[in-house]
């Protein structure tokens, strides 16, 4: 009877995962479909300069509404990508469809200082040079405002690729910045070695600045070290007006956050920087 039962559970053991690989494999389908169709959108969060209050830039993040399962997370959707090669493509329409937007909305005349966008580890392993320096007019028209999004984890991975990579496109005037800053095995000679000029502040620093004497120290000690290498600190995650106080008190350059904007699609973003 026993085994029985024990034979009857890992059959239906096997279903259950045979099942969950197949809807595995049913979105990663979908997601082909969808940047084949592209039918992913984007939203833009525009990011503050906190001595002055003005908008100065604003970082892109991509969106996907599934037919069925209506609106999957990033978080949920990247690794995916990154697992199935359609980390290029899906980037490929990011990087495009944020530049005609942009363009379209006349928004890359100036009005914003700077368009960040989000960039997976495993991009540093593909063509991202040849990608991000070609000759076409889209991407022309968004290059000098153009920041690369890069995490602590993925500049380390293999630093020597990276630091060669980072040099290059710094030489045709792409900046980067260091996202999620403090989360991962924070190098100081990261901000030695890479040409490198903004220092993204973790939201997990941000959700506790006000209340744990720790992370107000931690996020003093981001600004004050950026300042130091002549980088832009940003902070990232704010929601509450107190957080922005701080911030601002401690000479934080610039920040974003539910407190001041949620991701916004084009149109919304353009409608607020006519105000
Ligand atoms: P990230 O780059 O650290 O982006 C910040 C995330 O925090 C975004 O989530 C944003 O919507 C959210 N956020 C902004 N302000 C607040 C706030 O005040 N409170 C809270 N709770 N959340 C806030 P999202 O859009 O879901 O993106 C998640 C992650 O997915 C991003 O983290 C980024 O790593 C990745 N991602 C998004 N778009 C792209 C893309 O186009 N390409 C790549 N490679 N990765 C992307
Ligand atoms: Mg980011
Ligand atoms: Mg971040
Ligand atoms: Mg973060």
């Amino acid at each position: 009877e026993a085994k029985q039962a024990g034979i009857g559970k890992i059959r239906f053991y096997n279903a259950e995962i045979a099942a969950q690989q197949n809807q595995h494999l049913a979105l990663v389908e979908a997601l082909k479909q969808a940047i084949q169709q592209q039918q992913l959108s984007l939203v833009y969060q525009p990011q503050y300069h906190l001595a002055s209050g003005e908008i100065c830039g604003c970082e892109v993040l991509v969106r996907w509404q599934h037919p069925q399962l209506g609106a999957v997370s990033p978080a949920q959707f990247i690794p995916l990508a990154e697992q199935h090669h359609l980390i290029e493509p899906l980037s490929n329409l990011v990087l495009k469809q944020a530049s005609l937007e942009l363009d379209q909305a006349g928004l890359l005349n100036g009005r914003l200082q700077q368009v960040s966008i989000n960039i997976s580890a495993s991009e540093f392993h593909t063509d991202l040079i040849p990608r991000l320096t070609r000759d076409v007019a889209w991407l022309q028209r968004l290059r000098p405002f153009l920041q690369i999004e890069i995490t602590e984890t993925a500049a380390l991975e293999d630093l020597h690729t990276s630091a060669e990579v980072i040099k290059t496109l710094a030489a045709v005037g792409i900046r980067f910045s260091i996202d999620d800053f403090g989360t991962g095995y924070s190098s100081l000679s990261l901000l030695n070695d890479l040409p490198i000029d903004e220092i993204k502040i973790d939201k997990s620093f941000i959700d506790h600045i006000v209340d744990s004497p720790r992370s107000h120290a931690i996020v003093e000690t981001v600004i004050k070290l950026s300042q130091a290498f002549q980088l832009n600190s940003v902070a990232e995650g704010v929601e509450q007006a107190a957080q922005a106080a701080v911030l601002k008190q401690l000479n934080c350059h610039s920040a974003q956050g539910f407190y001041f904007s949620k991701p916004l699609p084009i149109d919304d973003l353009q409608q607020l920087l006519q105000q």
